[in-house]
């Protein structure tokens, strides 16, 4: 679910911060950074051993062990810190669009022990298998590229538009009237 969790995030950070500096490759880097990292490992390589596509980074912990981490280790007001920042919202909204908290055990890892809780056909191919045949999952999708598609006839349909946005990280925004 690739443009769900980009197009909503977009949607939902665009809306709630209203902060046309933004980043917003950091934000996409993190709005997609949880399956990154934990459906390779726990889809294609070791599903056997996990039993499950959801691990630590869909746990509440990973963004928040990731804002400790980067308020610790950037400096106040540099450009490091409010890219990394994006990239930690980008992950919180991750976990809200997947309706993380439905499973607590796994939301709340490890604080009902350390294994994480299986999931039915989470190895690669019938992972991949429920998901294409799952209207909802078309559904978002198609919500998602609809949102990117509006952005682009909105703010960046102009020529080279879309280059400078990918540069610069940056969207215009109309004003809030
Ligand atoms: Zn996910």
């Amino acid at each position: 679910m690739l443009f769900w969790h980009l197009g909503t995030t977009f949607l939902a950070v665009r809306y709630v911060f209203r902060d046309p500096a933004m980043d917003l490759r950091w934000v996409a880097l993190g709005a997609i950074l949880p399956d990154l990292i934990d459906k390779p490992i726990g889809s294609m390589l070791f599903n056997d051993f996990f039993g499950t596509h959801r691990l630590a980074a869909h746990a509440v912990i990973f963004p928040v062990l990731g804002m400790a981490v980067v308020i610790s280790i950037t400096q106040r007001g540099s450009g490091m810190r409010k890219g990394l920042i994006g990239l930690v919202i980008g992950v919180l909204f991750h976990l809200v669009l997947d309706g993380a908290w439905s499973d607590p055990e796994a939301f709340w890892w490890p604080l009902f022990g350390v294994t994480f809780p299986a999931v039915p056909d989470s190895a690669f191919w019938p992972l991949l298998q429920r998901m294409a045949g799952d209207p909802v999952v078309w559904m978002g999708e198609a919500a998602g590229i609809a949102y990117l598609l509006f952005v682009w006839r909105r703010h960046l349909s102009g020529p080279g538009e879309v280059g400078q946005a990918l540069r610069s990280g940056r969207v215009p925004m109309t004003p809030r009237l």
